[in-house]
C-alpha cells in the first residue's frame, strides 16, 4: 500500500471510521462512528485519491455540484488507486 490517506467523514470530519462493505461498483463504503453524525455511511469517493493533486479537487467539485454518486465513482474508477 503506497497511497496512504487518512479517512475522514465528509459530513462531520471525524476520523473514527470503520469499513462497511462495498457498493455494487466495488467502491469501498465506510461508516462514520460518530453518534452525533447524520451521515452514517459514505463512499470514499469524496476523499478518494487525495494523494494525487487535481483528483481530489475534481471529485470534491463534483460532490459539491451535486453530481450523482455514479459520476463520482466513474471518475475515481478511472483514477485507480489501490487502498487495500
Ligand atoms: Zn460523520
Amino acid at each position: 500500500m503506497t497511497c496512504y490517506q487518512e479517512i475522514t467523514c465528509p459530513d462531520c470530519g471525524s476520523s473514527d471510521i470503520m469499513k462497511s462493505g462495498r457498493s455494487g461498483l466495488g467502491t469501498q463504503r465506510y461508516r462514520c462512528r460518530n453518534p452525533e453524525c447524520s451521515t452514517k455511511t459514505f463512499m470514499l469517493a469524496y476523499r478518494y485519491k487525495a494523494c494525487e493533486p487535481g483528483i481530489k479537487d475534481q471529485v470534491v467539485d463534483m460532490a459539491i455540484n451535486g453530481s450523482g454518486i455514479r459520476d463520482t465513482a466513474r471518475v475515481t474508477l478511472l483514477a485507480k488507486c489501490p487502498l487495500d
